[in-house]
């Protein structure tokens, strides 16, 4: 286990990626809602664009709030098909994922557009999630730490303090995401521990408080292991936020492992 004591407060997003009709959406979050109670965790739900504004009014008031799972930079104009961060604050989101490695492995996404969706975000008022993650033949090479290093960097490098406090780091590895291989607490707590050198180089002690999640295969019966550890924040979920049942078992397993730690 870690030394430092965890000062983010953890938070446990599902990403429901390109699932579920509208009725679907809204069933599984009030299913959500209804089984994660208020507490020293945050939890969200990432449907997708269709269903985001319903999902927000279903989830007003509660505690579970909304993230996109994408946004694009530029706030208006002819970019046919894409959504604008403030579009999505006007819907009631809070958190915008950037730069998850589906949308860099299938859809073109850079480092350098990741750091525009980012700066976007924040204009907007939104708390960006931004994905970091080497491939399964950079790790094997030695080279996850540099890789996530280059993908942190061009975003982290204009960004003040009060900009990465707003922010979510998720270190996810690619060879993890969907494939049912996750990162062992200690190859996880490796990469959080360097993410968490860089941001601390660039606004010293303060970086303690910016959440780094880990994603990639996480499961009910794997949180708690990966929350034992204080250099890890939280969860960024797909296949396990699919269904009620795993994604409230999740929440309550990590939230109990944070109290324990
Ligand atoms: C993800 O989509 O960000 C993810 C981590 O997926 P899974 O939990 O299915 O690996």
């Amino acid at each position: 286990m870690s030394q430092s004591p965890r000062q983010a407060r953890p938070l446990f997003c599902g990403n429901w990626k390109l699932f579920g009709s509208l009725s679907e959406s809204l069933a599984l979050a009030t299913g959500v809602r209804d089984g994660v109670a208020p507490g020293p965790v945050d939890v969200a739900v990432a449907p997708g664009f269709v269903a985001l504004a319903s999902v927000v009014a279903q989830l007003k008031g509660g505690p579970v709030a909304v993230a996109a799972q994408d946004c694009h930079w530029e706030t208006k104009g002819a970019f046919t098909g894409e959504v604008a961060a403030a579009q999505l604050a006007d819907a009631g989101c809070r958190y915008v994922i950037v730069g998850h490695s589906e949308r860099r492995q299938f859809f073109g996404d850079t480092d350098t557009t990741v750091a525009k969706k980012t700066r976007a975000a924040l204009a907007a008022g939104l708390s960006p999630i931004i994905c970091v993650g080497e491939m399964l033949a950079e790790r094997d090479a030695g080279q996850a730490l540099p890789r996530v290093g280059t993908q942190l960097d061009a975003v982290i490098n204009e960004m003040n303090e009060a900009d990465l406090l707003a922010s979510v780091i998720a270190y996810e590895p690619v060879w993890a995401i969907g494939t049912g291989r996750n990162a062992t607490p200690a190859q996880a707590v490796e990469v959080h521990a360097f993410i968490r050198g860089r941001l601390t180089a660039r606004i010293g002690a303060a970086a303690r408080k910016v959440r780094i999640l880990y994603g990639g295969s996480v499961k009910p019966d794997n949180i708690a292991s990966l929350m034992s550890e204080e250099e890890i924040d939280g969860a960024l979920v797909g296949g396990a936020s699919l269904t009620v049942e795993s994604f409230v078992k999740l929440v309550k397993e990590g939230t109990a492992a944070c109290l324990r730690s």
